[in-house]
């Protein structure tokens, strides 16, 4: 496994409890599967003291879990979203292809990892038979890793309101 528990040296400072740091195969703290927060923690002083403190310097910054996360799902929602109501089957199949490709090159490696496995059991197969079937899959999918996270499920039956029309938005 390439999760450690501060046995690598990736946590150098001796004050912060050793987090979990998710490293990437290249054997280093993976910043798009840590929080940024807890990547900082695994970075040397040095490194730490040259953070841009700004939020907008920051979010010019390569992605963190939760940034690259936000933004995913928002791809996969629209993307959902627009998807036709009676999609050819080479759509569906291509759709289909799509998510398994998705879930091989999906940054936080770890995070892919439990995306495939969550798409290889035969109940959870991509349904890319209609938009309202595949952006339902898509919130299912969502909520398994919300449930993981500890956060609170998503109400599927909103999915449009959410992602499609809202005219309050
Ligand atoms: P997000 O979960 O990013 O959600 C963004 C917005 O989507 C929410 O504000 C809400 O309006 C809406 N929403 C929430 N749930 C649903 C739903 N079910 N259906 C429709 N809309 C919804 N992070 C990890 O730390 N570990 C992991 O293993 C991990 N695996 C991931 C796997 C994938 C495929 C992706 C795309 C992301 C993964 N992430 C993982 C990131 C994680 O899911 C969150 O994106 C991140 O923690 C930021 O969360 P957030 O609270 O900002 O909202």
């Amino acid at each position: 496994s390439n999760t450690t528990a501060g046995n690598t040296g990736a946590n150098s400072s001796t004050n912060d409890k050793p987090k979990n740091i998710i490293l990437g195969k290249d054997g280093k703290p993976c910043r798009a599967c840590n929080t940024l927060q807890d990547f900082l923690g695994s970075q040397p002083e040095k490194k730490r003291a040259m953070q841009p403190r700004s939020e907008k310097i920051q979010s010019e910054c390569p992605p963190d879990v939760e940034e690259l996360g936000r933004s995913t799902w928002t791809f996969l929602h629209s993307m959902a979203a627009y998807y036709p109501e009676n999609p050819t089957a080479m759509e569906q199949i291509e759709t289909a292809q799509f998510i398994r490709t998705f879930s091989k090159l999906y940054p936080c490696w770890s995070c892919a990892e439990d995306f495939r496995k969550f798409i290889a059991k035969p109940e959870n197969a991509p349904r890319v038979s209609s938009r309202e079937a595949l952006s339902r899959w898509i919130c299912g999918a969502h909520n398994e890793v919300n449930r993981k996270l500890g956060k609170q499920e998503f109400n599927c039956n909103l999915w449009k309101k959410r992602w499609l029309e809202n005219d309050e938005c």
